[in-house]
This record gives C-alpha cells, structure tokens and sequence, in this order.
C-alpha cells in the first residue's frame, strides 16, 4: 500500500500515511486525520521522488510516411 505525506493545517505536523487510491481520494474517509491534534483539516503534501538527473531527453524521430512540399 502506497504512502502519502500530509500536513495538518492545524499544528503544522507533517505525518504519513498508508492508503489505498480509493481511500485517498474518498473524502468521507476519515483516515486522513493528524495524528498529533485529531484534526481533520491536513492537506495532502505532494512527494518529491525524483531528484537530480535534469535534461536527458530522446527525440524519437520515425521517418516514414511523412510527404513534405517541395517545388
Ligand atoms: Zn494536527
């Protein structure tokens, strides 16, 4: 089951939590409350995987039915 990071807009704490998709987008669940206030009001912090390795990127060109104007 995937982890996601909240923020309780309450006291500020940053906790995470494990749930499925449908768990997290499902508001009327109430297991996204903070563990430290029990208030309801976190948000849901966005999770920075990637780092590093910047500007990589291959153009893939398939040549092939492809017919330009010329003349
Ligand atoms: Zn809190």
């Amino acid at each position: 089951m995937p982890k996601y990071d909240f923020k309780c807009n309450n006291c500020s704490e940053v906790f995470e939590l494990s749930m499925s998709i449908k768990e997290l987008e499902d508001k009327e669940a109430d297991k996204k409350v903070c563990p430290k206030c029990n208030s309801r009001e976190v948000k849901q912090l966005l999770s920075f995987a990637s780092v590093g390795s910047s500007g990589s990127s291959s153009a893939s060109s398939s040549r092939g039915s492809s017919s330009s104007g010329c003349g």
